[in-house]
């Protein structure tokens, strides 16, 4: 099986449920988020680490329903850990970091916490609150804290209802460019 094929099955075996809280799917979401990027003329990492952002709540088993959730999931962890198993830094570092840079702009922007949508408010208590002082210097000092916000705020925006966008078969080759670049690694 390929890394992409292995996605793919990923995908369609837990991501047509909803998106928490949101009228898309979890597959729908990931889609919108890569397109985003894509449209940002994001460098090709960047716009899959876009699409695979949320494949820790894939790989996890996180409850459909957000009320049940007792504590947060830490799926950014679960699917960081993941991704740098299978891809290089550029790809697995701002997923780690994307509910980290949340909790940062939450900190560092007070337009960022007003356009956050219900459901992201309520998962925001669970991830922590926004970032003390000292976090957000620990924060900045990551590598890719700058791809992460990216990468976020392209997730912001990914939960519209209905948009067609290319499918997963369409990232094929960056997929397999960017998986080919951490075997050459070790
Ligand atoms: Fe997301």
């Amino acid at each position: 099986m390929t890394i992409t094929e292995e996605i793919q099955t990923i995908f369609a075996r837990r991501g047509s449920s909803a998106y928490f809280g949101e009228g898309v799917s979890v597959t729908e979401h990931a889609l919108q988020a890569a397109r985003l990027a894509q449209i940002a003329a994001a460098p090709t990492a960047l716009v899959v680490a876009a699409l695979l952002h949320d494949i820790g709540h894939l790989l996890a088993d996180v409850p459909d329903d957000l009320e049940e959730w007792r504590e947060d999931a830490r799926h950014e962890e679960t699917g960081g850990r993941w991704l740098a198993a299978r891809f290089p830094p550029p790809v697995a570092e701002p997923v780690r970091l994307h509910v980290p840079a949340k909790r940062f702009l939450c900190a560092t922007d007070p337009e960022y916490f007003l356009k956050l949508s219900p459901a992201s408010v309520v998962t925001l208590k669970l991830q922590g609150g926004p970032m003390t002082p000292s976090e957000v210097d620990r924060f900045r000092a990551e590598p890719y804290h700058r791809q992460a916000v990216q990468v976020r705020l392209w997730d912001d925006q990914a939960k519209v209802a209905g948009l067609i966008t290319p499918d997963i078969a369409g990232y094929g080759a960056q997929i397999e460019a960017l998986h080919g670049e951490l075997e050459k690694l070790i």
